[in-house]
């Protein structure tokens, strides 16, 4: 299997700030990814410098093969799409518009769109289910409706790879479960490589072919959803105590938070 990005020792600061230390993973190509996390541990970050926003000094990041620091940035946008975790919406578009924007790496210089381009970005609306809100400005649209449409703007780019920060966080339950079956039908049809930020751990195992935990900026587990959701490993990096047993929609494990008053009756079983 070849790796969509290999990242070797990146390490980065805010000034004097570090944030990420001597990261190093692989993600294969085409697999849907997830980078799990408390809040702080540097997963925004992360994804700011695999999509080129953030200059990086120590270690090195290959995509598709080359190394990160050799890629333009329009060549970098035909490889990588990004979708940030906080979606503004001062944008002078209609959400047609805006989706034809993930055209312009391919484009030349004066950036006019093509037939190809218009069935290509209509595509992306219709898979998107964004279709019905093409002429409406980008800001009199709900929140979710302008995630889907920022979704909508990364797959008419076509990249190979999509990075996607938190993108389910600000969508209720049933539109969360939309975009997951969404991106997982994307990966499958298209062979694009996910790799996506998520604080919703059940959310992130029931879709993930392969997850990292990570914590003040190190990688503490990389593996399966299974070999990563454990209790032995997630009560010491969130600091509480968890039940995992296994989500009855398919064999993903699934964690459940023990609130104080519940704490005694975990122990009890142990304890006779
Ligand atoms: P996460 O996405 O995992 O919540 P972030 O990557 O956003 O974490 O942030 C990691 C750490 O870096 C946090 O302590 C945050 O306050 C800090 N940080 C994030 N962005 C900046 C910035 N632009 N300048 C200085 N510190 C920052
Ligand atoms: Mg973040």
């Amino acid at each position: 299997m070849k790796n969509a990005i290999a990242i070797h020792s990146l390490s980065y600061s805010y000034g004097n700030f570090s944030v990420l230390s001597a990261i190093s993973f692989k993600v294969e190509q085409g697999i849907f990814f997830t980078v799990i996390g408390p809040n702080g541990s540097g997963k925004s970050t992360l994804m700011k410098i695999l999509a080129g926003i953030l200059k990086f000094k120590k270690g090195k990041i290959s995509i598709a093969g080359k190394n990160l620091k050799k890629y333009s940035g329009r060549e970098l946008a035909r490889h990588v799409a990004y979708v940030p975790q906080t979606i503004s919406a001062e944008f002078p578009f209609t959400v047609e518009e805006f989706v034809l924007l993930g055209r312009s790496p391919h484009q030349g210089m004066l950036g006019i769109n093509s037939e190809e381009d218009h069935l290509i970005a209509d595509q992306a609306m219709d898979f998107t289910d964004t279709g019905t809100l093409s002429q409406k400005k980008i800001d009199r649209i709900s929140g979710g409706e302008r995630q889907r449409v920022f979704i909508a703007r990364a797959v008419c780019q076509q990249p190979e790879i999509m990075l996607l920060d938190e993108p389910a966080s600000s969508l209720d339950l049933a539109h969360q479960v939309k975009l997951m079956d969404l991106l997982e039908r994307l990966k499958n049809e298209t062979g694009i490589t996910i790799i996506m930020v998520s604080h919703d751990i059940n959310l992130a195992a029931m879709y993930s072919d392969a997850m990292i935990l990570i914590k003040n900026g190190s990688v503490i587990k990389q593996g399966t959803a299974a070999e990563v959701i454990k209790p032995s490993i997630l009560e010491d990096i969130f600091g509480c105590p968890f039940f995992v047993d296994t989500n009855p929609a398919g064999n993903s494990p699934r964690i459940s938070p023990i609130p104080a008053k519940f704490k005694l009756n975990r122990r009890a079983p142990h304890a006779s």
